[in-house]
Parts: C-alpha cells; sequence; structure tokens
C-alpha cells in the first residue's frame, strides 16, 4: 500500500475530512506526516455532522445562470432554504460579485464538467481508500434518491437530469410508483415522482476521519491537537513562516486544509482566498419505526431537506446561510428539518428523546465557482512549500480523497492524477 518516493516532512494544518484524507495519501507517499489542528479530536468543525451523502451525480455549480431570483428569495424570504443575513459584508460583496461572474450558460456547462467529472474521480479515490484501509464508516452503494413533491421540482429534475447526462451523469427519473417501489416507507406519501443515481452513495463521513485518523496513528502520522495555527509571511526568511500556539513549525512543505477558516490562515499572508462560510444546519435524531424510515439517503427536492441513515438514527441537514462566521443556531432553525422529514416519512423518528437529538450548525467552505482550491502557492521569494486544499464547499464528504490525491500530487510535484487545468477557475 505504501510507495517509498523520497522522504519530505510534510505538515498538513486541519484535521477535517480534508486534511485527514491529504495525511492518508501523503503518508502512503511515504513522507513523514504531521497533523495540527485547534480541536481535541479530528472532524470536529464542519466535518462533525454533515448529511453523509456522496452525491457525485450532483455536484453542481452553485452559480446558475438563472440564480437571480434564488437570489431575490434570500434576501427577502425568511423561509428559504438560502438566506443572505449579511447583506452588506464587504467579504460577501467581493465573493458574490465573482459569483455572479459565473452565472450563465457557458460557465454553467463549463463548471458543471469540470465538477462532475472531478467528483467522480473523487468518489473512484474514496472507494479505493475504504477498501485499502479496510476502515468501516457504513459506507453503502446503492444510490441516493431525491423526492419531488410538486409537478414544478419533478420538472426541475427533469431539466437537472438532462443537463448532468451531457457529462456522463447516471441518473433516472421516477414515477411516484417506481420511486415506492425502491422505496416502500413513501408509499402514504403524497409526492410527484423523484430521481435516482445508482452509483451515489452514502457513509459516515466523521466515523470514517476519525477511524482513518487511527489508522494513520498507529502507522506514525502524529496528531497534534489543541494547536491554534497562525502563519506569516518573513521577509527574513523569505518564506512562509508557520506557527502552533505561537510556536514555530520546520517542515518541507505545509498542506492548507483549514476549511472555511483557510480564508483567515490566507488573510495572515495578505491573500484573499476566495472562501465564504456558509452556514448549514443539521440534526440527528433517533429513529423510533425503521419500517417508516427511508433505507437509504436521499433529498427532499422542494424543502432542501437531506436524510441519510446512520444505523439507528436519521441524519437531517438543511439551509445556506449568508452570515459570515457565526456557527450559532436556535431551535427554530431545525423547524424546516422536522416538518419536511414527518411529512415524508411520518412517524419514522423519535422527536420525544431529546437528550438524543444532537443539533449542529457548520460552515461550508464555498468558492465563487463551487471548484475547490487545488494549488501551490508560490511567494515574491519563490517559496512554493504551501499548498491549498481547501474551498470543497457543499460537497467536501465526496471530493475529500480525489482532492487529497491531487494535493499529495503537488506536495511530490508530479502530474496531478486528476487535471488540474479545467479546476482552476477560483
Ligand atoms: C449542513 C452540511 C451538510 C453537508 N453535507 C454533505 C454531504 O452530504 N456530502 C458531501 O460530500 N459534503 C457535505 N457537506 C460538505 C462537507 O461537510 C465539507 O465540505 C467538509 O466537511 C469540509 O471539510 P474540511 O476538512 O475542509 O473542513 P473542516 O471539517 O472544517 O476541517 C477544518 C479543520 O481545520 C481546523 N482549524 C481551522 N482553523 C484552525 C486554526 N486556526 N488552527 C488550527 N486548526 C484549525 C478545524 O478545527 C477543523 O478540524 C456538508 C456541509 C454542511 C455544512
Amino acid at each position: 500500500m505504501r510507495a517509498i518516493i523520497f522522504c519530505m516532512k510534510v505538515i498538513v494544518l486541519g484535521a477535517g475530512l480534508i486534511g485527514v484524507a491529504t495525511a492518508y495519501y501523503l503518508w502512503r507517499d511515504g513522507h513523514e506526516v504531521e497533523v495540527f489542528d485547534r480541536n481535541d479530536d479530528a472532524a470536529s468543525e464542519t466535518s462533525y455532522a454533515n448529511a453523509c451523502l456522496v452525491s457525485a451525480s450532483r455536484a453542481l455549480p452553485w452559480p446558475t445562470p438563472n440564480i437571480g431570483k434564488t437570489i431575490w428569495r434570500a434576501l427577502t424570504d425568511p423561509s428559504a432554504p438560502m438566506r443572505i443575513v449579511k447583506p452588506l459584508d464587504p467579504r460577501l460583496w467581493r465573493w458574490g460579485g465573482e459569483f455572479v461572474s459565473y452565472a450563465n450558460e457557458a460557465q454553467y456547462d463549463y463548471l458543471s464538467k469540470a465538477k462532475l467529472e472531478f467528483s467522480r474521480f473523487c468518489q473512484s479515490e474514496l472507494e479505493s481508500t475504504i477498501a485499502e484501509t479496510g476502515l468501516d464508516c457504513g459506507y453503502r452503494r446503492e444510490g441516493l434518491l431525491y423526492i419531488c413533491r410538486s409537478e414544478a421540482s419533478l420538472e426541475s429534475a427533469r431539466v437537472r437530469l438532462k443537463h448532468c447526462a451531457k457529462f456522463g451523469v447516471e441518473a433516472k427519473l421516477l414515477s411516484r410508483a417506481e420511486a415506492i417501489a425502491l422505496e416502500p416507507a413513501l408509499s402514504h406519501t403524497d409526492f410527484a415522482g423523484a430521481s435516482f443515481a445508482p452509483t451515489d452513495a452514502q457513509g459516515d463521513s466523521r466515523r470514517f476521519t476519525r477511524a482513518l485518523a487511527a489508522f494513520l496513528s498507529e502507522r506514525g502520522v502524529v496528531f497534534r491537537y489543541g494547536a491554534e495555527i497562525r502563519t506569516t509571511l518573513s521577509v527574513v526568511d523569505r518564506g512562509y513562516g508557520v506557527f502552533a500556539n505561537l510556536e514555530p513549525l520546520q517542515a518541507d512543505k505545509f498542506v492548507v486544509a483549514l476549511g472555511p477558516a483557510s480564508y483567515h490562515f490566507a488573510k495572515q499572508l495578505s491573500l484573499k482566498l476566495p472562501i465564504y462560510p456558509v452556514k448549514g444546519f443539521s440534526l440527528t435524531v433517533p429513529i423510533k419505526d425503521p419500517s417508516k424510515a427511508p433505507s437509504r439517503g436521499g433529498i427532499c427536492e422542494d424543502s432542501l431537506v437531506a436524510f441519510c441513515p446512520l444505523g439507528g438514527f436519521m441524519r437531517l441537514t438543511t439551509g445556506a446561510l449568508f452570515a459570515g462566521d457565526d456557527k450559532n443556531y436556535h431551535a427554530s432553525n431545525f423547524e424546516a428539518h422536522h416538518d419536511s422529514f414527518e411529512s415524508l416519512f411520518p412517524g419514522a423518528l423519535d422527536w420525544k428523546m431529546s437528550a438524543e437529538i444532537e443539533p449542529w450548525a457548520c460552515l461550508r467552505p464555498m468558492t465563487p465557482s463551487s471548484l475547490p482550491i487545488l494549488t501551490t502557492q508560490v511567494n515574491q521569494f519563490g517559496d512554493g512549500s504551501l499548498i491549498w486544499n481547501c474551498g470543497q464547499g457543499h460537497i467536501g464528504w465526496t471530493m475529500s480523497c480525489g482532492s487529497a490525491r491531487v494535493a499529495a500530487d503537488l506536495v511530490a510535484e508530479r502530474d496531478p492524477s486528476f487535471p488540474l487545468n479545467a479546476m482552476q477557475r477560483c
């Protein structure tokens, strides 16, 4: 499994999905690897409680040709799944200006192709990693179901499938009866139809990240927790200075995988990394009656509530709030989760077990193009020891291992395993 190429000391900054997966590919290449994180365990921020869907079939860019309507609703409708809470944030204006520049047919096609193809590559890397390490994270490639309550959302699904088919996505539209045959728990629900992507998958991303960190720790990768990272550009040393709890770190290369906080790290180097934190809300609820619960993950296309069965629990997520770095949440942020899921699968969950229900809010590291940032940063002194691996946004679980493989290629200065020329629009 492990190839010894030539050994470098590489420090990975961040122990989320992206950082730990990167550490795995670097370890596989034979490097001496250390991982630093400010929390006490891996996957303690955005990677803690996402929707757990490996949804490569839906890896579409957020800027669409008709985004104007969504933006207007985000500004004016407090019940919209996407909301702009801090419209005067200068950082959002900068990010939003670039975002809107992609909202046309030509860019939508270009970005869809890049993102869908990269996501397929990433899913295959994720599956290889799981097979090579033998980790159990409940990964199941049995397809995901995208349920359309209304005729309007079914029509949108038809349009989306036609668009995705141009880029090789395998997915089909299902009638109500066909969807019920796949998911009998929907038999009493009022809905128009669904789309089904048979190659999409699901798995517990926190379990994956923590198990992979444990696998690596046992094999010599050092994880240093409780370490707050900072950086400077040192004119004296003509390079980057990276510090953990103010102590300088020494390495041949650094990979920045700080998720949404990568923006602040870049700012310390006077760089404006195009990442905005887009808040989402996640709720994990015990399953009361498995016969009434979905057997696989999916999304309600009308409410945009995602669901995923994880053992005896159901993970529900929704919301995309442009509210800066705020990670707070209130009971009202979870009404959509309850209402949407209960009307789809009534009686499946135990909403009374309040001690076991876990609410959570976290920030997606979104770029304006919706493509991740995978590149080597060369400073004015010619120092190229910093590699960015961040900005996977709404789809970082799906993209974790493919991004990690490419980051390891950049560290080794070899041709990337996935051609990056189509991915450099950020
Ligand atoms: C509600 C929601 C649902 C989602 N659902 C899905 C899904 O179904 N499928 C999918 O593919 N993706 C999904 N995603 C996206 C996915 O969860 C993210 O893209 C992914 O978790 C990002 O991982 P990361 O490692 O970049 O960031 P993080 O997990 O946030 O990791 C960054 C790490 O850096 C550390 N850190 C930050 N700053 C510092 C510092 N200064 N010093 C030290 N350490 C620092 C943090 O502690 C953290 O551990 C979802 C996201 C949200 C919000």
